[in-house]
């Protein structure tokens, strides 16, 4: 069954200057923000303007100029928050299965301290 967005997420409402963010990066098609309850000393997530619920819609419907524009951010954010010396992680929660919280595809950064081995 096709995925329906839902414009009233709270990423939707930050991409329409509803409510605040700590912009971190933005352009055309990309915004970047410090996320509210961050899991490590730098967590920043990473969004396209766009309206797509998650990877999976995303990868089906975005034109090349947006995904290239997603993926270009996060490495600009990623030079820019100096994520890129001691290495990050990059994840992307799609779907019920692995507990995507807001509808809204975001990419998580996550760095500043040692991130251990990612399992599962
Ligand atoms: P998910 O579980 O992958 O969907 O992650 C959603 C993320 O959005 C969580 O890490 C939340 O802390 C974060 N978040 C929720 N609301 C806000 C907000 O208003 N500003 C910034 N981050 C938010």
């Amino acid at each position: 069954m096709a995925k329906i967005y839902d414009d009233s997420n709270v990423f939707a409402r930050i991409l329409r200057g509803e409510i605040p963010c700590k912009r971190v990066y933005e352009t055309e098609h990309a915004l970047a923000f410090h996320d509210i309850d961050p899991q490590t000393p730098t967590h920043v997530l990473v969004i396209p303007k766009g309206a797509y619920i998650d990877m999976d819609d995303f990868t089906a419907k975005a034109s090349e100029a947006e995904i290239a524009g997603l993926f270009r951010a996060v490495g600009e954010v990623a030079r820019m928050v100096g994520a890129d010396g001691p290495g990050y992680r990059i994840l992307s929660n799609c779907g019920e299965a692995a507990h995507q919280e807001v509808p809204h595809l975001h990419i998580h950064l996550f760095a500043g301290r040692d991130l251990g081995r990612m399992i599962g």
